[in-house]
């Protein structure tokens, strides 16, 4: 059964939303674009972009006939959902004491390697924090030159920490991902791309 919803939320986009099932939801997007495409988002939503002006029924019948594709897109998905969540499993948060215990061995971990880069690269970060947080390994408030990290890097090989705090210190050199940042990479760690990919197969093993 199909529930629509419209709702208009800019002047160039309207979304048209509809329930396929309770599982997933389908947003439209109408957008100044040639040909309608579509991709699963992270919670396993379907997003579908038309071309400013497309039918209703046009949109519907694309969603139709990408049936499979959409199934097969969830699956693999979810599966790649489940690995992550085996990964971290590995580190137990749940309780004050365990995570004051990753706080410490947080601290043995990042603070000589940050002592020593920031000296390196001429940098001084000011507060340095440790968060339970999956969607990144580090970050660095730019303004406030505060740097955050997650208590996952624990489950990274010592290297691959490495990189992700010249990193965050190279952002209170250069605050995009420019060619001025990756040649700050190449300059403090030139196997940061080799660590990056690490990190990755680390994190689906
Ligand atoms: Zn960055």
């Amino acid at each position: 059964m199909f529930c629509i919803l419209f709702s208009a939320s800019s002047f160039i986009s309207l979304h048209l939303q509809s329930l396929i099932d309770t599982h997933m939801a389908i947003e439209v997007t109408y957008r100044r674009t040639g040909r309608m495409s579509m991709r699963i988002v992270k919670n396993g939503d379907v997003h579908v972009s038309a071309p400013l002006g497309t039918s209703r029924q046009t949109v519907m019948d694309f969603i139709e006939r990408n049936r499979n594709w959409i199934s097969q897109a969830r699956k693999r998905m979810e599966q790649q959902l489940d690995t992550r969540a085996d990964f971290y499993a590995q580190l137990p948060l749940a309780t004050k004491a365990e995570r004051e215990e990753a706080t410490l061995r947080m601290e043995a971990l990042i603070q000589p390697l940050v002592n020593s880069y920031a000296k390196t690269m001429g940098v001084h970060p000011r507060q340095v924090s440790y968060k339970a947080i999956r969607s990144y390994w580090g970050k660095c408030l730019v303004k406030t030159h505060d740097i955050i990290f997650s208590y996952y890097l624990l489950l990274m090989p010592e290297w691959c920490v490495e990189q992700v705090v010249v990193h965050e210190l190279a952002h209170l050199i250069v605050a995009n991902h420019g060619p001025r940042f990756h040649a700050l990479m190449d300059r403090y760690f030139p196997r940061w791309r080799e660590a990056r990919a690490e990190m990755r197969r680390v994190v689906r093993a």
